[in-house]
């Protein structure tokens, strides 16, 4: 496993902090803000003054990054009439009734029904109930088309990240996934079922994501930009 150090930055006093992934295969300094925050990447040896060094060169560029994810963020949500929501990349308009019903979420055509004395509950176990169904049914997908045997799928609240992948074998995504399109909740997929082959993000196992999905790299980003708008 790369050593992952921690440090802090301070750009116009407030802290920026961030990890820091060493890497005997680095020549340069790679600095990545997403979703999961600052992330450097470092040459094995360089001096972790001289890391710090240069992530602060890049500061104002970070900077605006961090307010560039938080703008993109979907405005608090109320739960009540007439707002909108992601699913699968499109926008659906909730209307809501507080007298419970036994199906308390329905979806017809692009208006999101939700009858419950608690919307925000109600709406978030349909969007878990149809992320369960979505991803469970891609993943069998894949693995049939690469004839791999299908893993156990688990769907959950995962705070930042998007999947991941145990040694158990067990694939885990986060619920959010289904407020994105098809696309890119497909490279998430293909991602956490080629950590089933190898367990790191080394060479090999980025050519084999490429292999299954070889525009994956657009997808991946496309991810990133949109990630944060699908936390409320
Ligand atoms: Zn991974």
């Amino acid at each position: 496993m790369p050593d992952l150090e921690k440090a802090t930055l301070f750009v116009q006093n407030r802290p920026i902090h961030f990890y820091i992934r060493r890497s005997s295969r680095r020549r340069t300094v790679g600095i990545t803000v997403d979703l999961q925050g600052v992330r450097v990447a470092a040459p094995k040896r360089m001096p972790l003054e001289r890391v710090v060094e240069l992530v602060s060169t890049k500061a104002p560029w970070i900077a605006q990054k961090v307010v560039e994810l938080k703008s993109r963020r979907e405005p608090r949500k109320r739960f009540v009439n007439g707002e909108s929501y992601p699913y699968l990349g499109r926008r659906v308009r909730l209307e809501v009734a507080l007298s419970p019903h036994k199906n308390p979420v329905a979806l017809k055509g692009n208006v999101l029904e939700v009858r419950s004395s608690d919307p925000r509950s109600a709406l978030e176990s349909w969007y878990k109930a149809r992320a369960q169904e979505v991803i469970q049914r891609r993943v069998e997908l894949y693995c049939q088309e690469l004839g791999w045997k299908v893993p156990p799928v688990l769907v959950r609240n995962q705070k930042k990240r998007w999947g991941s992948c145990n040694a158990k074998g067990e694939l885990r995504f986060n619920w959010r996934l289904i407020m994105a399109p098809l696309e890119l909740l497909d490279y998430v997929v293909v991602h956490e079922m080629a950590h089933l082959k190898v367990l790191n993000h080394s060479p090999r196992f980025w050519r084999l994501v490429e292999q299954i999905m070889p525009d994956y790299k657009e997808r991946h980003q496309a991810l990133n930009e949109l990630g944060p708008g699908l936390y409320w």
